[in-house]
């Protein structure tokens, strides 16, 4: 018998045996319905490039994604620019940026192998004063310590050469960066991770983790039951990859509050069909130093559509795609939250700004025609939006990086929450699946 069949065969012994356990002395009221190496909580794409990730380096494990929503895709990851990020503005030697640049090689050498449609249309950044061109060459030096492939700097006379009628004084041109749809991407992700024998069980909306207190002292590894409504399934060890729900999954386990998701939703405006073709790549402003978000950009995506944003308010739900969506608990979860009065008071002149060019969308229409002149308010309608799931500190600072933790007890020591994982964790995805792979490898013994 081969190796890794005998490793299948123990695995799927060692789990037959925990879901014994579970039925014969369970103090949940109902029967699991699975039994697992490893579950995966949340169907987004970090969730989903994760699973796959691990499956394909450990094909033996029996793993599980579990997604609270009908489909995989359907929040963040499916709400987003659609934008292929090349890693220019992240600080050197950060996560963000190691991951990012990795990621993008990893995005399209995945996108040619399975025949997803994208397209490398590039993307400017563009200064529109002096003040802005500063910036502009500290971003350009940036990208070349991110290691930034073929970035060029590009003199105001020269603009019009890469975006026909775009106006400003100096920009950076990335041909790097691209468009894709990622909640399709996250659909391969998934689909490759079922061909390969695991299993996604959709409708299922964590609610706890408990251990099965009867099965402990009798020498076998004491399953984590992972719960929700009226069901559960069985873990040796969880992942939890929640985006805007991460700080409550984690919370789950004894984890602190801190740092807590702050839903900042992001609003675009539709081109009309009429300019549709005056815009052939992402046009970017000069981001605000002060934000983790890249201002309010000229996307093309690849359903021929021009998307005009995305800005960002604070939304009153976690899922709240418009003004109208209210969320009662979240909405007194913020209002206890003292970090989140932190925020406002530090940025309330800007975040009232964005609060009215979101009502009155024409005054967004100025800041766009800074860059392309010939829009009007009448080529441009309301269109989608997405919420950002933005970790924040007790004292109001946003969290920009990676943000890791287990939890109290020994079901913290066999779960860990991937708590933060900033944008463009898209882009990034597969290399993020690659560093919280090794890390489940170093933490747990699988
Ligand atoms: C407006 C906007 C624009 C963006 N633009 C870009 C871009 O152009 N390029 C880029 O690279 N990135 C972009 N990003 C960032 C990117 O979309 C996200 O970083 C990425 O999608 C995060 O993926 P995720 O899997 O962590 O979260 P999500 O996609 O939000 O997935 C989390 C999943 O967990 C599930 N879940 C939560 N709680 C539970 C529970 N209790 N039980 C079961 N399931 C649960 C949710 O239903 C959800 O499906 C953008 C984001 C936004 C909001």
């Amino acid at each position: 018998m081969s190796t890794s069949l005998m490793k299948t065969l123990a695995s799927r012994n060692s789990l037959q045996r925990l879901g014994n356990l579970c039925r014969n002395g369970s103090t949940s009221s109902t029967d699991p319905c699975g039994t697992y190496d490893l579950v995966v909580v949340g169907g987004g794409i970090v969730g989903c490039a994760t699973a796959r990730e691990m499956l394909s380096r450990h094909p033996s494990l029996k793993i599980a994604i579990v997604e609270k929503e009908k489909a995989v895709a359907m929040h963040q990851t499916g709400h987003n620019s659609g934008v292929v990020h090349a890693g220019i503005y992240y600080t050197p030697g950060s996560m963000k940026a190691k991951l990012c640049v990795e990621g993008l090689k990893l995005s399209y050498d995945y996108f040619c192998k399975n025949d997803i449609p994208h397209k490398k249309i590039g993307k400017l950044i563009v200064a529109k004063n002096e003040k802005e061109v500063k910036r502009i060459d500290e971003l350009h030096q940036r990208g070349l310590k991110n290691n930034v492939p073929d970035l060029e700097l590009v003199e105001r006379d020269c603009i019009g050469n890469y975006q026909p009628n775009c106006q400003g004084q100096k920009a950076i041109w990335s041909p790097w960066t691209g468009i894709v749809d990622w909640g399709l991407v996250c659909n391969h992700f998934a689909e490759d991770f079922k061909k390969m024998g695991g299993e996604i069980h959709l409708n299922f909306e964590v609610t706890g983790f408990s251990e099965l207190a009867e099965s402990k002292g009798k020498g076998e590894l004491v399953p984590i039951s992972v719960q929700s409504k009226n069901k559960c399934i069985l873990a040796k060890y969880v992942l939890t990859c929640g985006g805007l729900h991460s700080d409550r999954l984690a919370v789950m386990t004894g984890c602190d509050l801190n740092p807590r998701i702050v839903p900042f939703r992001g609003e675009y405006l539709l081109l009309s069909d009429s300019k549709k073709s005056i815009c052939v790549t992402n046009i970017y402003p000069v981001p605000d130093a002060r934000f983790p978000f890249l201002g309010v950009h000229f996307t093309p995506r690849m359903s021929g559509d021009i998307w005009l944003g995305p800005n960002a308010v604070l939304a009153f739900a976690r899922e709240g795609y418009s003004w109208f969506d209210i969320n009662v608990r979240d909405c007194i979860e913020m209002a206890k939250f003292p970090g989140l009065y932190k925020l406002c008071f530090k940025y309330i002149v800007p975040g009232l700004h964005e609060v009215l060019k979101s009502v009155f969308y024409p005054l967004a229409v100025k800041d766009l025609q800074k860059f392309m002149p010939e829009i009007s308010v009448k080529d441009v309608k309301r269109g989608p939006a997405g919420v950002r799931a933005q970790a924040l500190d007790k004292d109001g600072n946003l969290v920009d990086d990676f943000v890791f933790d287990g939890g109290e007890g020994s079901i913290g020591k066999r779960v860990l929450h991937c708590r933060n994982a900033p944008s463009p964790a898209a882009t990034s995805s597969m290399a993020i699946a690659k560093h919280i792979s090794d890390k489940l490898e170093t933490d747990f013994k699988f």
